[in-house]
């Protein structure tokens, strides 16, 4: 089905003199110039593009490329689907330890704010990041990011949040740059998450720990250049929109990107304050109402989507009808982290993003590739298989795109390639 994968690895890549081409039974572009209403995804069939140091030249039908070059090197000949690389828009990535217990007592009937008033939930997985080393969180990061990548991943938006307290956060986002340095791993996008959850030190008083992130972590996190991003929580048992702003407009001051989680459980007015600060996204919207709609479409703020979670909390999905009619970019991410998403799966979140909340495949998978490249500030970077961007592509064992959503659990990635260079090849 595909010949000669690791042709296109190797090194050579990069040179930036050195030009081959990659070609496709089925190419899924998601180029806007090439989509239409009756092919959203910009497929050609039958195609070629050329890769030049690690970047996309050219792409078009193979007749029309390889016809002007008849001697182009020909790396790596897909017999099924290429798409963009997988974009994962929201993960907690760098976290430590298990809490398979806690969730056996959640499935039990166990709620998942009783665990965490109990000390369970952040709070665990806290403990557990204290008592890491950087090297421990980049090594298990590492691994969690090499599994992602056999996926179809090549880009993963990565949060710390797991620290509460800044040396710890501080720890978290080292590791996610130290294993964000790896070029044999998907991208990774840092954010710090300066409001998760309250330690037990802090003693319930959310207002004066939302205040000393804002006045000394966060500015120094942002002077080290360890995120590209900000997040906070704000929700009915987390963080209240009045304790965000001054984080997230502070974050902002400071060139941050914002970005929150915002809807889970209940509608506290995340999603105005989102579309007040300009955020890249809202993520979750379990609850949103439609005045929260209407501003996040009037200020361009895209609905980061979590299937995964409210498949493992049992939530009625988001309204993603609503959201569509408004306009709203539609983003799917893994969420992947040990409570509410204990999963490493973009493809499962697709799978469920279909089933459970209604969305198209073509919706899907521009939700985890250009639309969450856009969101993540990659949009110049990757996320489409067009000229000017890096060659970062899933070389898919399946014959059509729509089946990327189907056989769930199941690996079914042959090559996945960033900067034109296999980075996961199955067997
Ligand atoms: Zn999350």
């Amino acid at each position: 089905m595909t010949s000669a994968p690791g042709a296109a690895g190797g090194g050579p890549a990069r040179d930036p003199g050195r030009r081959s081409a990659i070609v496709a039974r089925r190419l899924v572009t998601c180029d806007p110039s090439r989509a239409s209403s009756a092919d959203p995804l910009g497929v050609i069939e039958d195609a070629a593009l050329v890769v030049r140091g690690g970047a996309v030249e050219a792409v078009g039908g193979r007749q029309e490329i390889l016809g002007r070059e008849p001697g182009l090197e020909i790396a790596l000949e897909a017999g099924g689907v290429v798409t963009p690389g997988l974009v994962d828009c929201h993960t907690h990535a760098p976290w430590m330890g298990s809490r398979d217990a806690e969730y056996a007592v959640r499935m039990a009937g166990g709620d998942y704010e009783a665990i965490a008033a109990a000390g369970g939930g952040i709070v665990a997985s806290m403990r557990a990041v204290r008592a890491a080393t950087t090297g421990e969180i980049a090594r298990v990061l590492r691994a969690r990011l090499r599994r992602m990548a056999a996926l179809g991943v090549t880009a993963v938006e990565a949060k710390s949040g797991y620290g509460l307290d800044e040396a710890s956060e501080r720890k978290q986002l080292e590791a996610i740059a130290e294993a964000g340095g790896d070029a044999r791993l998907p991208r990774v996008v840092p954010t710090y998450l300066a409001l998760h959850a309250l330690p037990p030190e802090a003693g319930g008083d959310r207002a004066a720990y939302a205040d000393t992130v804002a006045r000394s972590w966060l500015p120094a996190i942002a002077a080290a250049g360890l995120a590209r991003h900000i997040d906070a929580y704000i929700d009915r048992s987390a963080f209240s929109v009045d304790e965000a702003r001054p984080v997230l407009e502070r974050a902002r001051a400071l060139g941050l990107g914002v970005r929150a989680h915002v809807g889970q459980f209940a509608d506290v007015g995340g999603a105005e304050l989102a579309a007040e600060l300009g955020a890249l996204s809202a993520d979750h919207l379990e609850h949103v109402s439609p005045g929260g709609i209407d501003a996040l479409a009037r200020a361009g703020v895209a609905a980061a989507l979590l299937p995964v979670a409210s498949f493992t909390l049992q939530q009625a999905p988001p309204p993603v009808a609503a959201l569509r009619a408004a306009g709203v970019p539609l983003l799917v991410g893994s969420d992947a982290n040990p409570g509410t998403a204990p999963t490493e799966s973009l493809p499962l979140a697709l799978a469920l993003a279909v089933r459970l909340y209604g969305l198209t495949v073509a919706e899907a998978i521009l939700g985890a590739t250009r639309e969450a490249a856009r969101a993540l500030g990659l949009g110049e970077v990757c996320g489409a298989v067009r000229p000017g961007l890096r060659a970062d592509l899933a070389v898919w064992d399946l014959p059509h795109e729509s089946a990327i959503v189907q056989p769930w659990g199941a690996p079914r990635a042959l090559a996945v390639l960033r900067d034109g260079e296999v980075i996961a090849a199955a067997g």
